[in-house]
């Protein structure tokens, strides 16, 4: 009867919010403990550079694999860390398995490419951030520019001086620094002329139009930005790159790096290196 699906309606619905909440319960309840236990992940997924066809780099994306085996993807914890602050002491970890990661390449004599690494807003004002990065390069010795710390354009919504200027610190010390997720919010070319960035990347909005009946409008844009870029020394990434006709359009435009399912999924650090940098260092004690 109609009165018996609707109370099946609400029973569905109370145990989609039961189950919700106990995840958010199980994810707040765990997290300090999976950080120390080495839950949280590495999984890098190639930047390819699309004059050569060739690695360009990493992106650090986190996967958080629980004691149970079960894997988590950064949409169901990142926003929760964010809220409760805990997402600052992740984003640092994450840069010291980066750092980590470029120096084990350097240790086996392998040519390092980059990797960039995700930065919250709460991390990347804290007064500890900068001397923080300091003390990673320095511990594992490695050059400042192979790591770039990407941010969201809503960091350039508050106060643009002040942005610069923080930037500009991390720039001295060699770190590169990148808008990542451009053209998915409030973004302004504006921002762009104003923001002393080293690399853009291109939200994978503008591809995902670029497929549909808009698709003369997205590339139009695409090509302005991208060129934009280029006259103000700015290199520049299209994210969410599926197909060889996403690949084709990426490198018409003249955009420097691309990344994608096309080319990779985020893979596993020990599948990287077996795939990309040619070596096999599956152990089970460090993976
Ligand atoms: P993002 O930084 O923009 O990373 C790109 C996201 O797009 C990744 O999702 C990646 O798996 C996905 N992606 C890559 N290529 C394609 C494609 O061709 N098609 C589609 N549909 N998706 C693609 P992921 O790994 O789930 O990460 C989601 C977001 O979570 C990231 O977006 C980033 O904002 C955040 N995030 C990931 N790791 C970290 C971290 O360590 N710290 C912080 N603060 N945020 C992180
Ligand atoms: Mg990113
Ligand atoms: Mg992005
Ligand atoms: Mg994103």
């Amino acid at each position: 009867s109609a009165r018996g699906s609707y109370s099946n309606n609400i029973r569905f619905y109370d145990s989609q919010l039961h189950r919700q909440e106990t995840q958010e319960n199980y994810i707040v309840s765990h997290m300090h403990q999976a950080l120390q236990s080495g839950e949280f992940r590495l999984y890098l997924q190639p930047k390819i550079d699309l004059s050569t066809d060739t690695l360009g780099g990493a992106e650090a994306l986190v996967r958080w694999i629980t004691e149970e085996g079960t894997m988590l993807f950064p949409d169901q914890f990142i926003p929760l860390f964010e809220g409760n602050g805990f997402c600052a002491r992740l984003d640092l970890y994450m840069v010291e398995r980066a750092c980590c990661q470029i120096r084990e390449w350097i240790d086996l004599g392998i040519k390092p490419v980059g990797i960039s690494v995700n930065q919250s807003k709460l991390l990347f004002f804290e007064r500890s951030y900068i001397p923080s990065l300091r003390a990673l390069i320095a511990k594992y010795d490695i050059p400042a520019n192979l790591i770039t710390l990407e941010i969201l354009e809503g960091l350039a919504l508050k106060n643009i001086e002040e942005l610069n200027a923080q930037i500009k610190v991390l720039q001295e010390i060699g770190f590169c620094v990148s808008m990542d997720d451009f053209g998915s919010g409030y973004s302004s070319l504006n921002t762009l002329a104003r923001l002393h960035i080293d690399e853009l990347k291109l939200d994978r909005g503008f591809l995902l139009e670029s497929s549909s009946g808009k698709s003369d409008r997205s590339r139009i844009i695409m090509e302005q930005i991208v060129q934009l870029s280029k006259r103000l020394g700015i290199s520049t990434v299209i994210e969410g790159i599926e197909t060889s006709e996403h690949d084709r359009l990426s490198k018409s435009l003249g955009c420097d790096f691309g990344q994608g399912y096309y080319y990779s999924r985020p893979v596993s650090a020990a599948e990287f290196n077996l795939k990309y940098m040619g070596y096999d260092a599956a152990d089970p004690d460090t993976d």
